[in-house]
């Protein structure tokens, strides 16, 4: 029988624990993965966590139908049904959101999902406390919905340790070994050194400092995203759909009982990597920190989109990070600079919904098979050529990222 190869992780967020998960339980590689906190505490446990299959390209929408299936499989596997299936809404009022959706639509047909066109009447049916005009329409995708990404990381580290991966807690890496364009293991910092075949990337965040003591410039940077959470609403329950509404850049989805509602900046903070603390619940941006700003640029189109927030208290405030790339879309793959190492991060606000996908996407590059889906698009080396040079440690670049997030519209 031929010798598994030896894998280390680093990073215990959503991306490493699902590379694990896929990895492991494909009985040819014995996975190291090291978290230096809580496994799925990171960036993870920020998210708002929509799983919205609707995407820019076909290849990324691939991605998310693939945690879908890992997903349902995850919930029965460990009897444990914990994702909101309430369905969501891509609301369109202007012709050229119209166009889009069509595409969506056929991207949804390709992967036989379900959808169904909804005029104003049925989304007011649905979403009672949403005020849109007679014009508006919408494309229904109804076994979209969220899922704790804290919950979801678990049940990928449990499937990983079921299969005999190492998954390990409150171990920092402190320095990877290279020599000769290889990275031959990585000494913990207890002193430990644990040698690897491939060493996996997945620091959130953090990926960007961290490869940058070796040279590797990833095209990524720490962006903020946020959203707020209103108290009890009559109006509001779990069992509604979620709506993304590109003209307002907005998304609500039900909390339970409470509104939760996020917006799209037209100016997105953005942070040094270097200035990223361990416990990044602790972080604060330097501008804006309590997000009032940015409540205000956008408080006269939600209200008008959603008049309940007129009498609504704004019960909580979650400012996180995001790592967004130049394009908006992942750093995935093997690293040009050094030929046994991957990267899985610069997610740009969809690193939940990627899950699946991502484990996937790098076991098979990993293994050397050929990938479910076209791997070029999501490549660290496209950004090569970019001019100026793409460099996380440069003001002008991580502006460059910032305005990804600043031009998205999908979920
Ligand atoms: C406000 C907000 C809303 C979001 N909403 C959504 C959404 O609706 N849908 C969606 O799909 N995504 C969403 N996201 C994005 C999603 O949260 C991220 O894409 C995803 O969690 C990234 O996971 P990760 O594993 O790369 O990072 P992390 O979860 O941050 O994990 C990285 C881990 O690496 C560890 N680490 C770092 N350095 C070391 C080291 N030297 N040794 C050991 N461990 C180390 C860290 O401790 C950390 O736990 C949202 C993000 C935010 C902030």
């Amino acid at each position: 029988m031929a010798e598994k190869q030896q894998v280390v992780i680093i990073g215990g967020g959503i991306l490493g624990l699902a590379i694990a998960h896929y990895l492991q339980n494909s009985g040819e590689a014995q996975v190291w993965l090291f978290e230096r906190g809580e496994l799925g505490a990171g960036t993870t446990s920020q998210a708002a966590a929509l799983l919205t299959r609707a995407r820019s390209s076909d290849s990324a929408a691939l991605m998310v139908h693939e945690t879908h299936s890992t997903l349902r499989m995850l919930e029965q596997r460990f009897n444990l049904p914990f994702a909101q299936r309430s369905g969501c809404l891509h609301i369109a009022s202007q012709a050229h959101e119209r166009e889009q959706l069509l595409r969506y639509s056929q991207q949804a047909q390709q992967l036989d999902v379900g959808t169904q066109w909804l005029d104003s009447s049925d989304i007011q049916r649905l979403l009672p406390w949403l005020a849109i005009t007679a014009d508006s329409s919408a494309l229904y995708y109804p076994d979209d919905g969220h899922a704790d990404p804290y919950t979801l990381a678990q049940l990928y580290a449990r499937s990983a340790r079921a299969a005999g991966a190492q998954i390990i807690a409150h171990c920092a890496v402190s320095r990877l070994e290279s020599q000769g364009g290889v990275f031959t293991g990585v000494h913990l910092a207890s002193g430990e050194f644990i040698r690897a075949d491939s060493v996996v990337l997945a620091a959130g965040p953090w990926s960007a400092a961290l490869a940058y003591d070796y040279d590797i410039a990833l095209a990524m940077a720490p962006v903020r995203s946020h959203y707020w959470i209103t108290n009890n609403q009559p109006q509001v329950d779990a069992r509604q759909p979620m709506a993304i509404i590109p003209s307002a850049k907005a998304y609500f989805r039900s909390e339970q009982s409470a509104l939760l509602f996020g917006v799209r900046d037209s100016q997105c903070c953005v942070a040094d990597p270097r200035a990223l603390p361990h416990d990044i619940h602790s972080f604060h941006f330097a501008e804006d920190a309590n997000g009032w700003l940015a409540l205000e640029e956008h408080w006269h189109n939600l209200l008008a989109l959603c008049p309940l927030l007129e009498q609504a208290q704004l019960a909580h405030y979650l400012s996180g990070v995001s790592s967004y790339t130049p394009d908006g879309k992942p750093l995935l793959g093997r690293l040009e600079q050094h030929s046994n190492a991957f990267v899985a991060t610069g997610c740009s606000g969809a690193g939940i919904a990627f899950s699946g996908g991502i484990g996937r996407l790098l076991s098979e590059q990993i293994l050397g098979k050929p990938t479910f889906v076209a791997a070029e698009e999501f490549s660290p080396a496209r950004f090569a050529t970019l001019q100026p040079p793409a460099d996380p440690m440069s003001a002008e670049f991580r502006q460059h990222c910032a305005r990804a997030r600043s031009g998205k519209s999908t979920g």
